[in-house]
């Protein structure tokens, strides 16, 4: 297609009953690899009602068109006086003509259909010197405004808000005008899916993460990449994450979100990061470095938690990390079921099923423990050790390797067990760290946990 090109394409709506039916259509399109690069999206609604004979199409739900003795609801047309058996959120309200109502919704797929924009915040302006009308967008999607005065026009456009967890302040919605003829109407308002929903899930995952290990950060700064790469990542110097927006709608989404909140309590609240080696790119499933293992094993971790939802009460890799490398681990994603069972220690995802072990509760062989999230999240950021007898005297150095942690969690060093499980690195001379110790605290029951998780075979010696 060329520049300036218009394409155009036409479909078949599949017959339907007799009745009012709302049609979404979802259009994106993108240049050739390695650009022009193009970046276009569009979405658009009507709504079309069906007769025995005709039809009609409606950019706004229309209860005018309805028959006499029909019930002016969406769906397959029922006589007025016919029981419901839907709820109904659009036929049924009635529209006041001083108020313009303002649907404020996004749009992911087909089958998700518009979803409300809930706690966008939308303002309404009557005049250049006016102060704007603000209103929080809630469950329903729908916010009221004042009609303007006839002959004048109004002002909307929205933003979503700061909250404790994560800097707003961005505009998410275009500004658009209206004029009297929308008083008593509603009208859909879209906010960018990307960035509203990356705002969302930063803000569901840190407080729930900050709750769980009961540390917290300041106010996290964020972006989203729109360009070709679509990249996700924490940036240390920045103190901002990135998310791709790629990554939008799919299901993965709010554990990406959290597991980058991971990276940013770690930096800001537990102690620090560090550089690891063999980090770009990682994979859950992979050997990468014990340095690499334990930062993105515990960020992985932190993923599980911040995607903790009514309908994912284990979050999103939950299932996976409990069971993981077992035939019972849940089929998807495969590699749950398959990761290999060599250099446990130097996997993240056997690093962040270790994190999993130590705080829940699930009995299973070789898990007796469960702690407290914020003894072991104290431990992560305070654990130091002392690496060498060659240099004297050797100073306390921060905790970088899975190693030093689980020697750290112990409060002891066993040098050949050691030697067994973390080749390639040697044992610590000393280890300390600030937390106090929960009531429960078992060294042996420490050991069972990590070695289940990170020693090839188990836990037994
Ligand atoms: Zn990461």
């Amino acid at each position: 297609m060329a520049e300036g090109e218009r394409w155009r394409a036409s479909f078949t709506v599949p017959g339907a009953v007799a009745g009012y039916y709302q049609v979404l259509v979802n259009a994106y399109t993108h240049g050739p690899d390695g650009g022009p690069w193009l970046f276009d999206e569009s979405h658009y609604s009507v709504w079309m009602y069906v007769s025995g004979t005709d039809g009609q199409l409606t950019r706004l739900f229309e209860d005018s068109i309805f028959p006499e003795g029909m019930r002016p609801a969406p769906g397959p047309l029922m006589a007025d006086s016919a029981p419901y058996f839907a709820a109904d959120t659009t036929g049924s309200t009635p529209w006041h003509e001083d108020s313009v109502y303002i649907e404020v919704v996004y749009y992911i797929s087909q089958s998700q259909g518009l979803q409300p924009a809930v706690g966008t915040e939308v303002f309404a302006k009557y005049s250049n010197f006016g102060r704007s009308t603000w209103a929080t967008v809630g469950e329903s999607g729908i916010v009221a405004f004042r009609c303007p005065q006839e002959g004048r026009v109004m002002w909307i456009g929205g933003k979503v808000p700061q909250t404790f967890y994560v800097q707003g302040e961005k505009k998410v919605m275009p500004r658009v005008a209206l004029n009297d003829s929308f008083c008593g109407q509603r009208i859909y308002a879209h906010v960018s899916k990307y960035l509203y929903l990356s705002w969302r899930n930063l803000d569901t995952s840190a407080e729930a993460i900050t709750w769980h290990f009961w540390h917290s950060r300041p106010r996290i700064d964020w972006k989203v990449d729109f360009s070709k790469k679509s990249e996700t990542y924490y940036s240390r110097n920045s103190d901002e994450i990135t998310l791709g927006w790629r990554l939008t709608g799919r299901s993965r989404f709010l554990w990406v979100a959290a597991h980058e909140y991971g990276h940013a309590l770690h930096h800001k609240a537990l102690g620090g990061g560090w550089n690891a080696p063999n980090r770009d790119p990682h994979n859950n499933d992979k050997a990468s470095s014990y340095k690499c293992a334990l930062k993105e094993g515990f960020a992985n971790y932190a993923g599980t938690i911040g995607s903790v939802t009514e309908d994912d009460p284990d979050g999103y890799y939950g299932k996976c990390y409990e069971h993981l490398g077992t035939p019972d681990a849940p089929s998807w994603p495969p590699w749950c079921r398959n990761i290999t069972h060599y250099r446990k220690a130097e996997i993240e995802a056997w690093v962040a099923a270790l994190f999993m072990d130590l705080i829940d509760d699930t009995e299973e062989d070789g898990d007796y423990t469960e702690y407290d999230a914020f003894y072991v999240a104290r431990v992560f950021k305070t654990c130091q050790v002392k690496r060498s007898r060659r240099i004297l005297p050797d100073k306390w150095h921060d905790r970088k390797n899975v190693s030093d942690i689980v020697w750290c969690l112990e409060n002891r060093i066993n040098p050949v067990v050691h030697r067994q499980v973390f080749r390639g690195i040697d044992s610590p001379i000393g280890v300390r760290e600030k937390a106090d110790e929960p009531d429960d605290w078992n060294h042996h029951h420490i050991r069972w946990t990590w070695l289940k998780n990170l020693k090839f075979g188990g836990a037994g010696l």
